[in-house]
């Protein structure tokens, strides 16, 4: 195996998966991550991930811990606001035929990803100030003054990559705004393994287990929710709740009194190309996710495996063939797994009483598969 200089910025699902499968190949990228150590993986929310993702951590050993830390999801299940199940979609077509689908806190999922690379090879509480292109090489200098160069650089900086602008000009990338948000919080104790999502006009709930608590998702149109304030809010969503139905009731109390939630804008982004040179885009930063459909995180990690594996077999006299084809392979694939999660998002995200109604009517006609269409051509590799 070759000597490399790499560079990866960001140590987030991306950029750690992509480092400790390149460490396997015998390249041992530098990461340098934002947030002091700290700080670092304190920000903890709920990931479902796809057989897509969980099966990349098989390559790097990591089946076991991830096992241990998360729980396979059985079913999915779309109620109305007021509680009562539209239908419940077993998610054993997953879980036989691609692998288990399952459910992890980031930080879990993090400190996974962190046991498969050294503790030397992250530094914290850095960035990156300049990045230069020249002959084979980039020069990049560092947020406390250092320079120094790189092979090559993988930009992995999440869906709000500063780093892009590097490589990007403004008009080779854009997001995309659903006008809708909503606060992320926990309850803790009685975990199910259904994942379950009501969804009324103007309001969305979602309750996501993982091994030993509850993710709540509450979320609106934000200039409506944010006027309102989240206890108010949430308080209104109860009321449309029928007492029968304790969870929904149990997690928006806990939403509720969160006082530190955290706050999620949905939108999502995409870019017209990956590579310039020697430098890639990876994850988020590459094309970002909404959270609808939940696979930000496993084609983050789809990805990593395919760019780890270009670069397993690149030499670094012809970096930008490998860059070329590693995104070749990718991002019609993540712009297609992206289209569904935009697609559900206009199902899931109405205002409309009348629209919503006719929704929840149609919805038990459509199976899974149909309303992921795109998703499962990926899971088949037909993207
Ligand atoms: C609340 C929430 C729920 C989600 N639920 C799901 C789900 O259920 N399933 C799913 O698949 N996906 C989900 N996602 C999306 C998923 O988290 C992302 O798609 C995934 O984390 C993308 O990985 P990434 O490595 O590209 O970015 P991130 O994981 O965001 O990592 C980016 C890293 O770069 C660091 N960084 C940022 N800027 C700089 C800089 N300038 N210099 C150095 N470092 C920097 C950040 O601190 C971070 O560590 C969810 C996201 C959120 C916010």
């Amino acid at each position: 195996m070759q000597d490399m200089d790499i560079l990866i910025i960001g140590a987030g699902v991306a950029g750690l998966t992509c480092a400790g499968l390149l460490s396997r190949h015998g390249l041992h990228p530098q990461i340098v991550e934002r947030e002091p150590q700290q700080q670092f993986n304190c920000t903890g929310y709920m990931l479902g991930l796809y057989p897509l993702g969980g099966r990349v951590l098989n390559a790097l050993d990591a089946r076991t811990a991830y096992y241990n830390q998360s729980i396979q999801m059985e079913y999915y299940e779309a109620h109305r606001s007021n509680g009562a199940l539209i239908k419940s979609y077993p998610l054993d077509f997953i879980n036989e035929k691609y692998g288990s689908y399952r459910s992890i806190t980031r930080q879990k999922l993090i400190d996974i990803l962190l046991a498969n690379v050294t503790p030397e090879a992250v530094r914290f509480d850095t960035t990156v100030a300049n990045l230069e292109q020249g002959n084979d090489e980039v020069r990049v200098t560092f947020s406390e003054g250092r320079s120094e160069r790189f092979d090559l650089v993988i930009i992995a900086d999440g869906l709000h990559s500063e780093t892009r602008d590097f490589i990007l000009d403004d008009n080779e990338y854009s997001y995309y705004h659903t006008g809708w948000g909503g606060w992320v919080s926990w309850l803790h104790g009685n975990p199910t393994t259904s994942y379950k999502e009501y969804w009324g006009a103007g309001s969305f709930l979602g309750i996501y287990p993982v091994k030993d608590k509850v993710g709540v998702f509450l979320g609106g149109p934000i200039d409506i929710i944010k006027e309102k304030g989240l206890a108010s809010f949430a308080d209104e969503v109860k009321q449309m709740v029928s007492p029968e139905h304790e969870l929904p009731r149990q997690a928006l109390e806990a939403c509720r009194k969160d006082e530190r939630p955290f706050f999620w804008d949905f939108h999502d982004c995409r870019t017209k190309t990956w590579h310039k040179g020697h430098v890639v885009l990876l994850g988020d930063a590459a094309t970002g996710f909404l959270p609808t459909a939940g696979v930000g995180a496993s084609m983050a990690m789809d990805s990593a495996a395919a760019l780890a594996d270009e670069l397993s077999r690149a030499h670094k006299q012809h970096l930008p063939y490998a860059l070329n084809l590693y995104t070749q392979r990718q991002k019609q694939r993540v712009e297609t797994a992206q289209a569904d999660s935009r697609k559900l998002a206009k199902m899931i995200f109405m205002k409309s009483p009348v629209l919503s109604k006719i929704r929840n009517r149609l919805l038990p006609f459509y199976s899974l598969q149909q309303i992921l269409s795109d998703l499962s051509n990926v899971m088949e590799g037909r993207s």
